[in-house]
């Protein structure tokens, strides 16, 4: 991408700040697999407290987070209740199936939000020939449905009757601070009902490298083993833990930025000819919008996007998929506006 460029693919594509470098720079180091990293132990202890639960631990993806608490969360054999669109279900190489042995069952929901109700008609009865369902995970923000949320007591309450029915449930949070910010409630409270969190360190919050999975002690325990079965035990990860520690302590404040780039970017969108899209819809830093009334397709649109410096994601066809965050400024919002509002008007 270059200088002048704007790049909506992902907010996977922030660099890192500063302020993280020198933290890298200058962090204090040990070996990860023997437990003597101090900037990966500070990283933890921290991620735990933020979440007010016992323990966290550091890993290379959030893929790996989600794989390692399916693979908690499960036994082979057993069933996963997701959402259709869920990244782990389209998004994560079928590594629940692949690795851990775990069968999906998406079930599709407006807006990518399940109720319990919907939940609740699709777990399997408890005889011993059919498959049993073990997991429940719900994703929030929901990626694919357009950085939609949960109210808190819809997943409070899809948490409390899994539990009743001897489930358990993750939470995909790879952006659950941006929940927490459009929510106006706090990360821990969003997340406390549920067994397992997986959250990303590199997308809205900038850091280069990692996610954080939180959960019991005992849990994170088991996780830190299934993470070095994966491959995924890293040694001076501190270099990585010293900017993942700048962007928990500094990014969060700063996500209001990026969904009202997003709003703004979706309401001039809804004026557009061509484009179908409810800007009420986008509440935090994903834009998802359909094209099909301009006659183009998502791969057509995106290349005279890229010529007009402006980069974003097909998701469909006919639909795009653009993603605020922190390398974005308002500047660079309004020539998307005009690249796009170009784009639809050309004949090409
Ligand atoms: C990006 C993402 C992940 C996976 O994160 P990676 O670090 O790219 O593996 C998981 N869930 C959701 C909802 C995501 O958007």
């Amino acid at each position: 991408m270059n200088v002048a460029g704007v790049d909506l693919r992902s907010d996977t594509v922030t660099r890192p700040t500063a302020a993280m470098r020198r933290a890298m720079a200058e962090a204090e180091v040990g070996d990860d697999v023997y437990g003597e990293d101090p900037t990966v132990n500070r990283l933890e202890t921290r991620a735990a407290e933020l979440f007010e639960r016992e323990a966290a631990l550091f890993v290379p993806s959030g893929s790996m987070g989600n794989l390692i608490s399916i693979k908690l969360g499960t036994r082979p054999g057993t069933e996963v209740i997701c959402e259709q669109k869920a990244h782990i279900n389209q998004y994560e190489m079928a590594s629940m199936a692949a690795i851990a042995g775990a069968f999906p069952r998406p079930i599709p929901a407006e807006d990518g939000i399940l109720s319990w109700k919907q939940i609740e008609a699709e777990i399997r009865p408890k005889t011993y020939y059919f498959s049993q369902t073990a997991l429940v995970s719900l994703e929030n923000t929901h990626n694919m449905a357009g950085g939609t949320l949960y109210p808190p007591e819809v997943s409070d309450e899809i948490c409390d009757r899994a539990h009743e029915a001897g489930l358990r449930v993750h939470l995909d949070g790879a952006r659950i601070f941006n929940a927490s910010v459009a929510l106006g409630a706090t990360v821990a409270r969003l997340a406390r009902k549920f067994d397992s969190v997986m959250f990303s360190l590199s997308k809205g919050l900038g850091a280069p490298v990692g996610s954080m999975v939180v959960g019991s002690r005992d849990f994170i325990t088991q996780a830190r083993a299934a993470r070095k079965m994966l491959g995924g035990g890293m040694r001076q990860a501190g270099i990585l833990a010293a900017a993942a520690i700048v962007a928990l302590e500094e990014s969060p404040k700063r996500l209001v930025e990026d969904h009202e780039n997003a709003r703004r970017l979706a309401e001039a969108m809804a004026e557009m000819r061509g484009v179908t899209l409810d800007p009420k819809k986008v509440r935090t830093n994903i834009v998802i919008f359909g094209i099909e009334r301009s006659g183009k397709t998502a791969a057509d649109v995106c290349a005279a996007l890229a010529k007009r410096g402006v980069l974003a994601s097909g998701v469909g066809k006919q639909s795009i998929r653009m993603v605020t965050h922190c390398d974005v400024d308002r500047a660079g919002i309004e020539r998307v506006i005009a690249a796009l509002s170009e784009t639809l008007a050309s004949r090409a």
